[in-house]
């Protein structure tokens, strides 16, 4: 349904304002919505949040709107479909990750020649090690090239046969399932003692094999350690690559770096070393404890920020081309001249900086749809900052004058 997701929005914040407990007002403000197809998903930060939502929120949203809301803390993120925003691209690849990246990649070059190395592989690794991310940014690689991809949970999966049986369309489900070129099963331990699921799943997985069709799936333990999973679907899964995922230091720096530049935070090497140190080999951990930094930057900054919100998008190009007399409408669109792309870059970095607007809104703005062309843009000129004091300062100087206007 279009809009489902404004109109949460919206009643959110009509409860918002008639809110008088500064807690319960503070739950609603970290909460973030995503919508899957007629689902719209309340992700909040932690347990506390959760029970709060659940509570005092969910009940007045109810009685201002026929939906139903699913509210998750980050550890358990659910995901439905394939989404774009888990590409290779920002995939950060270290010692710890490396050859599983690098197996998916080969084997979606290889799809089309119908000879890939390795088939099925099988990811294991623990909780937030990036196991579903590497299975989405395999499948959207996939998808780009054209090919059919289905992405799964098993937990998705194994209802999916239930309901079949149920409906008496199980001959659907199968031909369905022996359609695609790449299938994506994600937390197969959960197929744990579901035997017909298992047995449907066995079938398919036969079928795709034999016909060059590419399987990953993904699990939280090594298929040895798989309880209540018949051995045939064990051996099938031993027969392709097995590989663990790992979180090692240094990759796990490079991610805390990636992360702070996400969320707009300084990148400073204490900083990263303070993270490093607080938080496991738990990538979705880390989001966590940069999601906290952030909102404390933002409660100290409260002035800044007020004003900060004043200043509008329009207001930063206007300010940049100015400086740098690039007129506006350059600055809007891409280009391949360098001068002007960098100019470009300089304020898509203030607009994000100066206007903490979302990424892909930035995105919006300058005309490009995924948000990693503006977080190119961002990492370029934090680069450029540090090898190129001159400009460096000049950035900042058009900082200060728009937040200060
Ligand atoms: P898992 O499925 O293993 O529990 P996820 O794939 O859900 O873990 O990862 C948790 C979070 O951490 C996600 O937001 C994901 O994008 C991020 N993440 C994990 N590994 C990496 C990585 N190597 N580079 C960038 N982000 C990562
Ligand atoms: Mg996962």
């Amino acid at each position: 349904m279009p809009g489902l997701l404004d109109s949460v929005l919206e009643k959110l914040r009509e409860i918002y304002r008639e809110l008088e407990s500064p807690a319960l007002r503070e739950v609603v403000e970290r909460a973030e919505l995503e919508e899957y197809e007629d689902k719209v998903v309340v992700r909040v930060p932690d347990e506390y949040c959760k029970f709060a939502f659940l509570k005092e929120i969910y009940p007045r949203v109810k009685r201002k709107l026929q939906v139903s809301l699913l509210v998750l803390t980050p550890s358990e993120d659910v995901i439905f479909e394939l989404s774009p925003k888990y590409t290779f691209k920002n995939f950060i690849v270290g010692k710890g990750n490396h050859l599983a990246v690098r197996a998916c990649q080969v084997a979606i070059e290889n799809l089309r020649k119908k000879s890939i190395p390795y088939n099925p592989i099988f990811i294991y690794g623990r909780v937030g090690v990036g196991k579903t991310h590497l299975l989405q940014a395999t499948g959207n690689k996939a998808l780009e090239r054209g090919f059919k991809v289905i992405y799964r949970s098993s937990i998705d999966f194994a209802e999916e046969v239930v309901n079949a049986i149920k409906e008496n369309s199980l001959g659907y489900l199968r031909d369905f399932y022996k359609t695609v070129d790449v299938l994506l099963i994600d937390d197969i331990q959960f197929m744990a003692g579901k035997e017909r699921t298992q047995l449907e799943f066995f079938n398919i997985f036969n079928h795709l094999y034999q016909n060059n069709k590419l399987l990953v799936i993904a699990s939280d333990r090594h298929p040895k350690k798989l309880k209540d999973v018949m051995d045939r679907l064990i051996n099938r899964f031993e027969g392709g690559l097995v590989v663990e995922l790992k979180l090692d230091e240094i990759t796990k720096k490079a991610i805390i770096k990636e992360k702070l530049i996400i969320y707009g935070l300084p990148v400073d090497q204490n900083i990263i070393d303070y993270i490093a140190q607080n938080t496991g080999d738990n990538v979705r951990e880390i989001e966590g404890f940069i999601t906290q930094l952030k909102a404390k930057e933002s409660l100290n900054l409260k002035p800044s920020e007020e004003k900060a919100r004043l200043v509008s998008p329009v207001e930063v190009v206007k300010e940049v081309s100015a400086f740098y007399g690039v007129s506006k409408n350059k600055i809007l669109k891409k280009t391949r001249h360098r001068k002007i792309s960098l100019v470009r870059q300089i304020a898509i970095y203030l607009t994000r900086q100066v206007c903490r607007l979302p990424l892909a809104k930035v995105g919006e703005m300058f005309g490009v749809s995924d948000h990693t062309s503006v977080l190119y843009a961002i990492r370029k000129i934090e680069k450029l900052k540090k090898e190129n004091p001159q400009l460096g300062e000049e950035i900042e100087f058009l900082k200060t004058k728009l937040l200060e206007g």
